[in-house]
């Protein structure tokens, strides 16, 4: 991909992730928060805003941000507040969003991420909790705008990141890591398309060496990963071009049409907001103690980044098979899971990363949808390492297994691919390929010891690949020294 290098430009990026946490109800009413119901079917007066209704807490809110904030080495505040965000809009009915403001819960942590050539820490300067609002549509009525209020109260998680980020790329590999450690705590489903995870950019551009920032601009409304990175080398390109031609870049909001491929403005400051933001007097400060920090260590899964580490050393993999492997968490479970039942993790690992993987990629499905089960894939494995199948033969039955229901070995007998180790076999084959071979074993006996694989073919070939190569090899030394 792409990525803009300037000599005399360098960017500064920041960004803020939102993300929709996956509890069962809303963030203070006890109402379903999921996704698909028909519109206004998810409401309770408080999600309308009636007056005299108050917000309750929903408990796993506060677990799950402490999630995230634990696995991004954040500190955990002991109290926090929430905060009235205010403003107006249609689908707002109540007038403002319960948000945090001065004291986030989670605070100073980071994020590592992994980059082709390098490695790099991104600081997070905060992740807060607040609450969604409802969705206006626009495209269904041409003479009006509908609410639907069944999002309005779904409770978010918002990380932002200090200005860290100096490329579209980086910021590419920061939200797959977002991505990738909220789906491995099971906090997120992190699907940035149907906007559980949503991304806001702040850009600016400074003349290389020069400490200070430069005015930023904010991109709005990228709803993929692709369309972040092309949207912020979009901005990026057109905030040097603007300053080389003698312009100023202005402070503004500006939102990435992605059929154009650029970005148009928004609102710009003047316009911009002020939320009088002020504590929320209907909730209670949230208060962390040291049992509700530990109880929730104690449910941590195994990050990526550990799980990364531990395939590479204690399981011997290789540092790329072992990032494939732990990309996501239902891969590395599916691996991890076959090694229950044949602890042999490279070989294990191979079929993953070879037949299995293609097998997702053809279909576009992820490893959940897998028809195969880890301990059926382990009994084919196992044929394969004890040489009763070949390395073609094991492709075969795999194919096969992906349509029926029979066991690789049932498979094997049925398809005629076990290979055969019988002497009483193989024997007067290897005699009948010796003995039409006079030259071939003068030239061997002289010394061209690499022709020991034509005979191997040879006999491979009369077996109709029947036999297996190790024992095949074995008979012709034996046959071949013994002249
Ligand atoms: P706001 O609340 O107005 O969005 P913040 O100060 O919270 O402003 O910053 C929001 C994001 O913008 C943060 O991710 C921060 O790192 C980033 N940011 C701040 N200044 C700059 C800048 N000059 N260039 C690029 N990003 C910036
Ligand atoms: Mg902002």
């Amino acid at each position: 991909m792409s990525t803009i290098s300037n000599e005399k430009y360098e960017a500064v990026i920041g960004l803020e992730v939102h993300a929709q946490l996956l509890t069962e109800s809303k963030a203070f009413a006890p109402v379903s928060s999921q996704y698909g119901g028909a519109p206004n079917t998810q409401v309770t007066p408080l999600c309308l805003g009636h007056p005299g209704t108050l917000p309750v807490l929903n408990e796993n809110l506060v677990r799950y941000i402490i999630k995230m904030g634990l696995a991004t080495g954040c500190s955990i505040a002991e109290k926090s507040i929430f905060a009235r965000k205010n403003y107006f809009y249609p689908d707002l009915p109540k007038g403002y969003q319960i948000s945090q403001y001065d004291t986030p819960i989670c605070y100073g942590g980071k994020i590592e991420i992994e980059l082709e050539e390098y490695n790099k820490t991104i600081g997070i300067t905060r992740i807060h909790m607040e609450e969604d609002a409802g969705k206006s549509i626009h495209d269904q009525d041409p003479y009006h705008t509908l609410v639907d209020l069944n999002r309005a109260g779904t409770p978010l998680i918002e990380i932002v990141s200090e200005p860290d980020i100096r490329t579209a790329s980086e910021a590419y590999h920061y939200l797959s890591k977002i991505k990738q450690i909220v789906q491995y705590l099971g906090i997120c489903d992190g699907n940035m398309e149907e906007g559980s995870l949503r991304c806001d950019a702040n850009v600016s551009i400074r003349p290389r060496g020069r400490e200070k920032f430069g005015t930023r601009t904010e991109l709005k409304n990228m709803n993929s990963f692709r369309n972040v990175e092309r949207a912020i080398n979009f901005e990026i390109e057109r905030q040097i071009e603007l300053v080389e031609s003698g312009g100023e870049v202005v402070q503004q909001t500006l939102l990435w049409d992605p059929n154009k491929l650029e970005t148009r403005q928004m609102r710009s400051k003047e316009e911009a907001h002020d939320y009088r933001y002020f504590p929320e007097p209907d909730l209670p400060p949230v208060v962390v103690t040291d049992e509700l920090l530990d109880d929730i260590k104690k449910e941590l899964p195994e990050l990526p980044s550990v799980r990364y580490k531990r395939f590479i050393k204690e399981l011997g993999l290789s540092e790329d098979d072992s990032y494939i492997l732990t990309e996501t968490r239902a891969m590395a479970d599916f691996y991890e899971e076959a090694l229950t039942h044949l602890n042999e993790p490279k070989a294990v690992a191979n079929l993953v990363l070879t037949e299995v993987l293609r097998v997702l990629n053809e279909q576009s499905i992820s490893i959940e949808a897998f028809s195969i089960q880890p301990k059926p894939l382990t009994e084919l494995i196992q044929l394969k390492l004890d040489d009763k199948i070949s390395s073609s033969a094991m492709q075969q039955i795999f194919n096969e297994m992906l349509k029926s229901d029979k066991s690789a070995s049932d498979l094997a007998k049925e398809m005629n691919l076990l290979q055969v180790s019988d002497t009483g076999f193989l024997d007067p084959i290897v005699d009948e390929v010796i003995a039409s071979n006079p030259d071939e074993v003068e030239r061997y006996k002289g010394g061209k010891k690499q022709l020991i694989g034509f005979f191997i073919g040879q006999v491979m070939q009369r077996s109709k690949g029947k036999a297996n190569p190790k024992m095949v090899r074995e008979l012709i030394l034996t046959r071949l020294d013994e002249q």
